[in-house]
């Protein structure tokens, strides 16, 4: 009995302790249904929102999705719509992209941003294919600026001299002997003046070449006006310097064009660090719309080190998400078409010449492993296969010394490579940072180009595809101002290796041509692992920077051949609108609150091909 009752009364307790249990579980559930639905209906609201878009995330997580909700300057969720329809609220933003591709901020991973922007205001040659328009324009450009004391430019190119491959003075002193010039080849590897500077300049015939340069010379010893590498500099040193406000005037003008191309962040591989201040003064009255990574133009013969402070300064000062040092760049050798990139052999046309390395490989070495171990981060310009070995060879010594494995040293412009380094990119996790427009094949890359390296050297010419095929990891830039800013057609050129005519059939080296995706991703994501900063950057996903782009055909729906006529219609810089087309204010797209300032902007002629930087140069 006495068990029978207490295995009722324990048979009741477990009854009641059941029902307690499924009450305690249904307020449980009720409750988190609740909670479920406050932050349904009740996300904090959103700064902005993007919405009807086709949004490429470059996040292998999440590919597409058709909208963002930024807040703070950051992205907080991707998604459907409707699952970020959620995010409104009454004083959010709404940019509705009414259907078009939106990508990750584009980042230019190589770039002289000073020297591009100053270049805007300068003579611009670079649809001058011959000599009497490059005359022409010189005589505009005189004529319009008759009190610049100096005529400076660049953008001309070797092939408009014929076999010669150089400039002459006279050519320039029959349009303007009174006036000093100054021209700067398009890769800015050479250099032209006329008589009236070269005289200014104090050069002679007993003037002797200054280390690393060359005064072209004629037959009696005089010089001819075309100057290889740092003998420009025995000119350009008397051209007077533009003035602080100049400066900062040129680089409004400079971070405009940026936006209009839809860039959100530059590497600067040379001609910025001495600015870093001025790069401050506009981010401090808001007008800084790119973010900068900054490099220290190391030059040889050594790394010293005063230079070693001057890096450690920037990094102290500058390390945030808009300004960023503790980044060197140095240059090992020249460039193919003037003989002066370093070969493993003799050139193919002139078997007297191999180039020449700027660095002692063993001070370069040295120089790679002190930065490496200080945790700087390097980019070594390396054009010839020799140049890109030691670069290779250094790093690694450096890994190896220092105990480092994740120092993502990067090479830039790779133009030739042995066969046996390909796979070492990959092996090393160095970064193959290439310029896409640099292999567009114009004259200038056909005729003389593959004419010096031969057609045997010429089988690997800018082998991105093969560098990522063997596990490296690529990041895309311009190079400006030696090519456009315009990114776009340096993605057509990335998959078609063609001119905008098509030429050649087939493409040039079309075995190293990439896909679409990669493209994007070396001026998105692999670009921010190139700048060490692919956990807040390069990908549109929760939590990162709100740098954005729509823009005006979809990439993914069109012939490679038609990338280059792409038009960015807006830009978003930590989720503030920096830009917006005439084109898409237009259309309507004013975000909604109509709060954002826009610059209204003509749709210049779509930017295609090679020789078409600084189109608005002159306004
Ligand atoms: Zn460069």
């Amino acid at each position: 009995m006495a068990i029978s009752l207490s295995k009722s009364v324990v048979g009741r307790l477990r009854s009641v302790r059941f029902s307690l249990f499924i009450s305690i579980c249904v307020a449980l559930l009720a409750l988190s249904g609740v909670v479920l639905a406050w932050a349904e209906s009740a996300n904090t609201p959103a700064d902005t929102v993007v919405v009807n878009a086709r949004v490429y995330t470059v996040n292998a997580k999440q590919p597409w999705a058709e909208a963002v909700a930024i807040s703070g300057g950051k992205i907080v969720a991707v998604g459907s719509t409707r699952e970020i329809d959620a995010y409104r609220g009454a004083g959010t933003k709404v940019v509705d992209a009414k259907g078009h591709l939106v990508l990750p901020g584009f980042v230019d991973c190589h770039i002289h941003f000073m020297e591009g922007s100053l270049g805007l205001a300068e003579v611009d040659l670079n649809d001058a294919k011959t000599v009497e328009a490059i005359q022409k324009k010189v005589v505009e450009y005189a004529k319009s600026h008759p009190k610049e004391p100096w005529i400076t430019g660049m953008g001309w190119t070797y092939p408009t001299f014929g076999a010669a491959a150089l400039p002459d003075k006279k050519y320039l002193d029959a349009v303007v002997p009174d006036r000093p010039i100054y021209l700067e080849a398009f890769d800015g590897h050479s250099s032209w003046a006329n008589s009236k500077a070269l005289e200014m300049a104090g050069i002679t015939r007993q003037t002797p070449d200054p280390p690393n340069g060359k005064i072209v010379r004629d037959a009696n010893g005089e010089a001819t006006g075309a100057l290889k590498e740092a003998a420009g500099d025995l000119v350009r040193k008397f051209v007077p310097q533009p003035s602080r406000e100049e400066r900062l005037t040129a680089l409004r003008a400079g971070l405009h064009e940026a936006n209009k191309f839809g860039l959100t962040r530059v590497h600067s591989a040379g001609g910025d660090f001495e600015y870093l201040d001025l790069y401050d003064q506009l981010r401090k009255s808001g007008e800084l719309t790119v973010r900068m990574y900054v490099a220290y133009f190391l030059d040889p013969p050594q790394l010293t080190p005063g230079e070693i402070a001057k890096i450690e300064q920037a990094r102290k000062t500058y390390h945030d998400e808009w300004i960023s040092g503790g980044a060197v760049k140095t240059m090992l050798d020249g460039v193919v078409e003037s003989h002066t990139a370093a070969m493993l052999a003799p050139y193919s046309d002139d078997a007297s010449v191999s180039g020449k390395m700027f660095w002692d490989a063993a001070k370069y070495k040295q120089a790679v492993t002190e930065l490496d171990r200080r945790g700087l981060q390097i980019f070594t310009h390396a054009i010839g296969d020799k140049a890109v070995r030691t670069a290779l060879d250094a790093y690694e010594e450096a890994a190896s010394a220092n105990h480092t494995n994740d120092s993502r040293p990067r090479i830039e412009h790779i133009e030739t490579i042995s066969a046996a380094d390909i796979p070492r990119f990959g092996r090393l996790g160095v970064i193959a940072s290439f310029q896409p427009l640099h292999a567009y094949p114009d004259d200038d890359t056909l005729n003389v180009w593959a004419r010096n390296v031969g057609p045997e050297r010429a089988k690997r010419a800018w082998v991105w595809r093969s560098i990522e095929n063997s596990g490296g990891k690529l990041a895309f830039g311009s190079d400006w101002p030696v090519v456009t800013l315009n990114p776009w057609p340096g993605v057509q050129n990335a998959l078609t290796r063609q001119t905008r005519d098509g030429e050649p059939a087939g493409g040039f080296v079309p075995n190293e041509r990439i896909s679409l995706e990669d493209t994007i991703e070396a001026y998105t994501l692999g670009a921010a692992f190139a700048g060490r900063v692919e956990k807040s950057e390069g990908s549109i996903e929760p939590g990162k920077l709100a740098d954005l782009i729509v823009v005006s055909q979809d990439l993914f729906k069109i012939e490679p051949s038609d990338i280059a006529k792409t038009e960015v219609l807006l830009t978003m810089v930590g989720g503030k609108v920096v830009y917006q087309s005439a084109a898409w204010n237009a259309a309507g797209g004013k975000t909604a609150s109509g709060a954002e300032s826009s610059v209204a902007e003509p749709l210049g002629a779509a930017t295609v091909g090679l020789a078409k930087n600084r189109e608005e140069a002159g306004q």
